[in-house]
């Protein structure tokens, strides 16, 4: 990550001004005049969370707390292995204990909401005053884009965010042991991590032909063809390669409405009846930011800071920002680590305002689509930007799946979990 560190003499007093006082008067000032710590109110320990608030507490210039409901974080990426069996779901697992170590405040609650004005974020309980805000929440599905969907929520679940696996791991046994029809489907993007569906759908099939089962997987894509793009002919390669036998591949296939109870679901290509589903819902930002008024399907942010739009006080990061960079954990990641390093560069009185037309680089990452418990496809994106104009993103993809990217997975995996929470 490179940022233009020059500092406009003017933004610099400013800002030097700020640090030494004399705007601790005014509300919600990073600096008090008693020389306590700027408040840092982190909302999710996922993958963008985890990268802000570890590296605030690192630097001991700020205070952190982190709201966040769950005991411990739980990874999507790879968890595809826990689904088709080949590992536990621990291996995917982590506690927040170095975060505890380095002094965060861990509050385990549900942010309900967020006053802008006063700079406090809500929760059941309590209020909690912000200097700074880093919101990495995640996504919402969006059940009303598929009619039935609500009133079979309890046995179509997405399986797309953190401990929801288990429940798709159950539907998965259940069609693996007595066959018939498994639907996966896929919507349209933006949504989080596009490769997942067929990954998901490959190593399904694997086990398939591993235990005999009887039946197919009908995977249903709302695409034309497999996303992202660049991963197309790796995909369609691996699906006819491998699972020919395993998988019917329906491109271009819209979901229109599911009935749980008889198991149906209608496309614009027909009724499909299925054993088991897992259907993948389009997804958003959640509700709170929304109702915040950070944006509507996504939060608006400005690049490469990751500052709202409509508030300098607040950051979003990860999959609930609307950038066109991609929604992957390693990307949450990075950019949650280059928030705290713009925080801490606006504590420290030091402007984080690149100039107009310096080139920046954007946080990257790799993405993994499993193919078999051996082979993967690697995804590599890295982004970058003039900045005041869009990002550019450059994908290098592997043309075909291969045991070096299926250790480098597993490899990846371990590192990044170790980078965040070891
Ligand atoms: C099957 C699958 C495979 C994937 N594979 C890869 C991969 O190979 N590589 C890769 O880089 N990415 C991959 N991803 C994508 C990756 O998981 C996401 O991009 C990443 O989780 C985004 O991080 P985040 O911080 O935005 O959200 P999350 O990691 O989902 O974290 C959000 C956190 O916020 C908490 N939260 C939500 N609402 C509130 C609230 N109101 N108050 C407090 N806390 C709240 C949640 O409990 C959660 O812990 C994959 C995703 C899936 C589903």
């Amino acid at each position: 990550m490179t940022h233009n560190d020059q500092t406009h003499p003017t933004r610099r007093l400013i800002l030097q001004a700020g640090a030494a006082g004399l705007t601790a008067l005014s509300a919600g000032c990073a600096t008090s005049i008693s020389g306590a710590k700027p408040r840092v109110v982190v909302v999710g320990g996922g993958w963008g969370g985890i990268g802000a608030a570890r590296a605030l507490a690192e630097s001991g210039k700020v205070a952190v707390t982190l709201l966040e409901p769950n005991e411990g974080f739980m990874s999507c990426p790879l968890s595809v292995l826990y689904i088709a069996g080949h590992q536990p779901a621990s291996d995917f697992q982590r506690s927040y204990k170095t975060l505890d170590d380095l002094g965060v405040r861990r509050v385990r609650e549900r942010a309900t909401g967020i006053d802008r004005a006063a700079q406090a974020v809500s929760t059941a309980t309590q209020k909690l005053a912000y200097d700074f805000l880093v919101l990495s929440p995640g996504v919402e599905y969006m059940e009303e884009a598929l009619p039935g969907y609500a009133e079979g929520r309890d046995q179509l679940p997405v399986g797309f965010r953190a401990f929801e696996q288990s429940a798709v791991k159950q539907q998965v046994d259940m069609f693996l042991s007595q066959g018939g029809n498994l639907v996966i489907a896929a919507p349209n993007p933006p949504y989080r991590c596009p490769p997942a569906p067929y990954e998901r759908a490959f190593l399904i099939a694997e086990q398939m032909k591993l235990r005999g089962t009887k039946g197919k997987i009908i995977l249903i894509d709302a695409n034309p063809n497999p996303l992202p793009q660049p991963i197309a002919k790796p995909i369609l390669h691996a699906m006819k390669s491998l699972y020919a036998q395993q998988i019917e591949y329906l491109p271009s296939t819209d979901m229109q409405r599911v009935d749980a109870g008889r198991k149906v679901l209608t496309t614009n290509m027909g009724d499909i009846s299925y054993t088991a589903a897992n259907i993948i819902l389009p997804m958003r930002a959640p509700a709170l930011i929304r109702q915040a008024g950070l944006g509507e399907r996504w939060a608006n942010v400005k690049l490469p800071t990751f500052q709202s739009t409509v508030d300098d006080k607040i950051y979003v990061v990860g999959d609930a920002q609307g950038s066109p960079l991609s929604k992957s954990g390693h990307v949450a990641f990075g950019a949650g680590q280059q928030v705290a390093s713009n925080i801490l560069a606006t504590v420290a009185g030091k402007s984080q305002k690149p100039e107009i037309g310096t080139v920046v680089s954007l946080p990257g990452g790799i993405c993994w689509a499993k193919v078999n418990k051996v082979d993967a496809i690697m995804i590599n994106v890295s982004s970058s930007m003039e900045v005041g104009k869009p990002p550019k993103t450059q994908f290098n993809v592997d043309p075909q799946h291969n045991a070096t990217s299926g250790m480098g997975a597993r490899e990846w995996g371990q590192s990044m979990w170790r980078a965040m929470l070891g």
